[in-house]
């Protein structure tokens, strides 16, 4: 251990991760996340994980490497960005959104199993598993996509006590054994600086887990004390990086606010996770190839991309939904130009195809959320149309298990 970082000794392999706790100690059995240590846990505890994963482990690395070979492209341009792609030499910004665009069959496939060999060769099978905790769906803002803006009436509104968000997070962890969590609502003044970094602080001190907070733009002093109160990551989009398009959907606000407020809370030392939507009205390739940029210069540790789907309740009713390759293709991209990112599927793209996780996995992506808002108010937090009737959490893990077992990862953030 020095300066603050633990070497840790994960199935024989040497990495690095943060001490974010007092009580961690040399030798300590942990679990670490996002390149944190997040929890001590007892040795007995750690003998029946190592066992279950010792056993489990090979066999799914060798699953994943049966299905992510990767397949020549048709064409000799990808070809070739894809060779440069895989020697550390990234894509341009025209050739991030040729791929965007590419429409021969073989190609797509070939874009698509590049990027997930890439993901392997980068990072393995190990997938990220985030629990979204949706605490509110009040807003101050009118984004012309989203179901919960202001001048929704229709939307029954809801907001959670700080007990009922902790209660939240503490069956999130502690009974459903995630590793990490994200807090999020619309942007609701209710909640004050102090309140949020209350919530952050109550959830800290009875789970083990890394806090990611969306809740947009909530003030530098907002995120100054939840950063004091033990919060680590910020998921907050950009939406989009065209300035124009930006301004369009969003009555009153400016894309640069947005960008500043990222950019503050990367430099509290936030983990990011970012990006935008895909198929919004009047958006380019040229404009979603430059969203990929962005993400990089933002420094986001996770990508989080995902289809526009039109509202009833919204002035963007009638628009259209993309292709579900539109957003496998900004998946595959990414993953390309960025290798080492985590690279989200999100439940809206599962939302275009039944099977929109798995193929979001096979283009490259490695982490996804599954919700464990309160039942009672998970149907209300109407981002977009189509949310399912949710399984009961437990269901939806046990499926969520169960893809990941049949395509060979391994998850590293719920428990065995
Ligand atoms: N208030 C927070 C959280 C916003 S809701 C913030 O400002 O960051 C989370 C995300 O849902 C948004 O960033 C947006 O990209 C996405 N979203 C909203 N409406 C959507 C729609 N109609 N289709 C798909 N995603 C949508």
């Amino acid at each position: 251990m020095k300066n603050g970082v633990a070497e840790i000794d994960y199935f024989g392999e040497r990495k690095h991760a943060l001490v974010d706790s007092p009580e961690i100690r040399a030798g300590d059995f942990v679990y670490a996340q996002a390149g944190m240590i997040v929890k001590k846990i007892s040795e007995k505890e750690a003998a029946a994980v190592l066992c279950h994963w010792k056993k489990a482990f090979p066999e799914l690395r060798r699953k994943d490497e049966e299905l992510s070979r990767r397949t020549p492209a048709a064409a000799e341009w990808l070809e070739q960005v894809i060779t440069r792609s895989f020697q550390g030499k990234p894509p341009s910004k025209k050739e991030i959104e040729k791929m965007l665009g590419v429409e021969d069959a073989a190609d797509v496939a070939a874009l698509y199993s590049a990027a997930n060999e890439l993901r392997r060769r980068q990072l393995k099978n190990s997938c990220c598993v985030h629990a979204i905790i949706e605490f509110s769906n009040y807003c101050r803002n009118d984004c012309a996509y989203c179901g919960i803006r202001k001048s929704n009436s229709a939307l029954q509104r809801y907001r959670m006590s700080v007990s009922e968000i902790v209660e939240a997070a503490d069956y999130a962890v502690n009974k459903l054994g995630f590793k990490a969590l994200v807090l999020q609502s619309g942007e609701d003044e209710h909640y004050s600086p102090e309140t949020l970094a209350e919530i952050v602080r109550k959830i800290r001190e009875k789970c083990g887990a890394v806090v990611f907070v969306s809740v947009g733009e909530a003030g530098e002093d907002a995120y100054e004390k939840m950063w004091e109160a033990g919060a680590r990551g910020a998921l907050i989009r950009f939406e989009t990086s065209d300035p124009a398009l930006y301004a369009d959907l969003h009555e009153g606000q400016e894309l640069k606010e947005r960008l500043d407020c990222i950019r503050f809370a990367a430099k509290l030392g936030f983990l990011i996770a970012t990006g935008g939507l895909i198929g919004l009205p009047g958006q380019s390739k040229a404009s979603l190839a430059q969203d990929i940029l962005l993400t990089k210069e933002l420094g986001a540790e996770m990508f989080s991309f995902g289809p526009f789907i039109p509202h009833s309740q919204t002035p963007l009713a009638s628009h259209q939904k993309p292709a579900l390759d539109d957003v496998l293709k900004l998946l595959a991209a990414s993953r390309l130009a960025e290798p080492n990112a985590k690279i989200l599927v999100t439940t809206a793209l599962e939302k275009l195809a039944a099977d929109g996780r798995r193929k979001g996995f096979m283009a490259g992506a490695n982490s996804f959320m599954i919700s464990t808002t309160p039942a009672k108010y998970f149907g209300k937090y109407d981002l977009y149309p189509g949310k399912p009737q949710r399984d009961e959490v437990v269901e939806e893990i046990r499926k969520a298990q169960q893809l990941l077992q049949e395509i060979g990862r391994a998850p590293t953030d719920f428990g065995v």
